[in-house]
Parts: C-alpha cells; sequence; structure tokens
C-alpha cells in the first residue's frame, strides 16, 4: 500500500503567449482541473496500480466533492478531514514555452493537522509506503513521516514545493528525498551552506553529486530529478538498496512533451508505487520505471488527470 499525506487543490490554467507583467490584462485560453502535490502523487502511484490512501483536508464546497467523486472514480481511498476554510486552489498561468508562474491559494490544506493524520495513518504497516510534500503544514508532514516511521514503512519526502524552509529534523525522518534542481539548491544553501544555482545542478560530476547528497541526508537515499536530463541517485552506504553502486545517472526517457506541469509528481508517485509492489526489485528498477512514468505524464496537459496508467511491471 502506498499513503500520500498533502495537498488538494482546484487548477485554474490559463494558456498565454506572454507571462503577465505587473498591471497586465492579458485573455489566454482556460481550463480547470484538480491538483495539489499530494493529489497528484496519489493518482500517480493508484494508476502505477498501487493500493493508495489519500490523507487531506477539503472544504464544504463543490471543489470538495469533486475529490470526493474523483477519488471514487480512481479507487482511492480518501481520508479527508473537513474544514469551513475554502478547498484548495491555485492559478497558473502557462506561456507558449511551456514556462509557468504560479499562486496557490492554500485554503483547508492549511488545516490539516497531526492528529488528524495520526487517525488517517492507523493501520499503516511495514512494506507499505508513505509519501509527503510541503504544500501541508509541517507538524502535519512531520508526524506523517513518524507514524509511518513507527510502523516500519518507507518514507518518501518529496521536498517541494523549493520556497518551503524546513527543519533537519524532517530531513532525518525521511528513508527517501526527491528534490528536483530547484528544491536541491534550496535544501544545500539551507542545509550545507553550499550556494549552487538551480541549473548548474545538472552539470556537476557524479563525485560532487554524491558528496553533497550524502552532506544533506546522510542517512536518506536522495533521488535529485533533473527534468529531460533525467535523474542522478545517491545511496547512504548503509542502504544500497539492492544496487550495486552507491550513486548513478539514470537519463530521462524520451517524450514529446506537451506539459511538464506534475512531472515530479508523477515521478515520486510511480516511485512509491514500484517500492509498494515490487520491495525485491534492484531501486535503480523503480526509477527507470519512474523516469518511464513520468516521461510519459508529460505527453498530456494537465496535472492529476494527465497520469499515465501504466503499471509496474506491466
Ligand atoms: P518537477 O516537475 O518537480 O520540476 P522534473 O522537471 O525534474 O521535476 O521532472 C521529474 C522527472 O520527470 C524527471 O526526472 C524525468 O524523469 C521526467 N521528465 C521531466 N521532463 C521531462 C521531459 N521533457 N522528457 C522526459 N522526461 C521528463
Amino acid at each position: 500500500h502506498v499513503a500520500v499525506v498533502g495537498s488538494f487543490n482546484l487548477d485554474h490554467v490559463w494558456r498565454v503567449a506572454t507571462l503577465p507583467p505587473p498591471g497586465a490584462t492579458l485573455a489566454g485560453d482556460y481550463a480547470c482541473g484538480p491538483g495539489g502535490k499530494g493529489f497528484n502523487q496519489a493518482v500517480a502511484a493508484r494508476r502505477a496500480g498501487a493500493m493508495v490512501r489519500f490523507v487531506c483536508a477539503l472544504g464544504a464546497d463543490a471543489a470538495a466533492q469533486q475529490a470526493h467523486a474523483l477519488c471514487d472514480d480512481e479507487g482511492i481511498d480518501l481520508r479527508a478531514c473537513t474544514t469551513q476554510a475554502p478547498t484548495g486552489t491555485a492559478g497558473i498561468f502557462v506561456d507558449g514555452e511551456g514556462r509557468n508562474c504560479i499562486v496557490i491559494g492554500p485554503g483547508a490544506n492549511a488545516a490539516l493537522t497531526p492528529d488528524f493524520v495520526a487517525e488517517a495513518l492507523h493501520g499503516l504497516t511495514q512494506g507499505d509506503v508513505l509519501v509527503a510534500q510541503l504544500e501541508s503544514p509541517l507538524p502535519a508532514v512531520a508526524h506523517a513521516l513518524a507514524c509511518a516511521r513507527a510502523a516500519g514503512a518507507t518514507t518518501l519526502l518529496n521536498p517541494a514545493p523549493a520556497n518551503v524552509a524546513i527543519d533537519a529534523t524532517l530531513l532525518d525522518q525521511a528513508d527517501l528525498l526527491t528534490p528536483n534542481e530547484t528544491e536541491f539548491a534550496a535544501l544545500l544553501a539551507r542545509h550545507v551552506g553550499e550556494r549552487i544555482a538551480a541549473d548548474h545542478v545538472a552539470t556537476l560530476d557524479q563525485g560532487r553529486l554524491h558528496a553533497l547528497c550524502r552532506a544533506l541526508a546522510p542517512q536518506a537515499t536522495v533521488v535529485v530529478t533533473l527534468g529531460a536530463s533525467g535523474c542522478f541517485v545517491s545511496h547512504p552506504e548503509s542502504a544500497l538498496r539492492g544496487d550495486r553502486h552507491a550513486c548513478y545517472r539514470v537519463p530521462a526517457e524520451p517524450a514529446q512533451a506537451v506539459d511538464t506541469t506534475g512531472a515530479g509528481d508523477a515521478f515520486s508517485g510511480a516511485l512509491a508505487a514500484a517500492l509498494a509492489l515490487c520491495p525485491a526489485q534492484p531501486f535503480e528498477e523503480h526509477v527507470r520505471f519512474a523516469g518511464r512514468y513520468a516521461a510519459r505524464s508529460t505527453e498530456h496537459p494537465g496535472a492529476a488527470l494527465a497520469m499515465p496508467r501504466l503499471v509496474v511491471g506491466g
């Protein structure tokens, strides 16, 4: 089983020729669909074949009803706490070159509590995988990781978005970390005192990347996702996870990318599903599957609903 603790948002997306400068009024093609890093990762894990429980906070509104209906359709076990705040929203502008700018209205997501999370994670057990991100209150995220650890489950922290500063104690609770380049650079600046430009991360040699990962999270396996350049994997010596090498790069799968929104969510969700479904496989196989899954997710517009139906081992 995979349990995802995180955000649900209704995404409002405008496709515009250029991103709006201050004071501008623009017209663009509009679409609305479900998103939020938590929900995206839950759908990815589910469509990759895992049994999924999704723990979140919703409002008492039409968007919340939509979340319930979507989870029913997908076969996701939804454990939502209902609050007075509106269900989370995101306003997203995407330009002709695929660049975006995003404003999040956390709304109900900000009301997720450690107590609710503990209750909702009841029954989690060894072999299960807990997935969390940083679009929920940090006390709830920390408690989710702690509950999962106590139950013997594997913990995967996707430290996104990059602008949320976390304590080292939260990093210590993760067996797996899946930052993208921007998130990795932010974590290095905060926790290792290394200032490395995000667009420089993919150019670093393997030895340097490995040393940085080890300094950042000595006990965790770190998978730095590098967009179209694939990803870099770094294991602590104590947890090789079936791999022969402590660190290696995995190239991206070729893709006809039309919208890379949620590629990182696809990757983390699929990785969690692979770990839960095929624990005996070498970790590198899981990473290759996650890369294949994420590549396919970029070939369709949208976030949660762009997740491909591509099953682990299928
Ligand atoms: P995020 O969406 O969090 O910024 P990345 O851009 O690093 O994360 O993408 C996550 C993963 O998705 C990458 O490691 C890669 O496997 C896959 N991916 C992203 N963009 C592409 C692309 N253009 N072609 C193929 N795979 C991609």
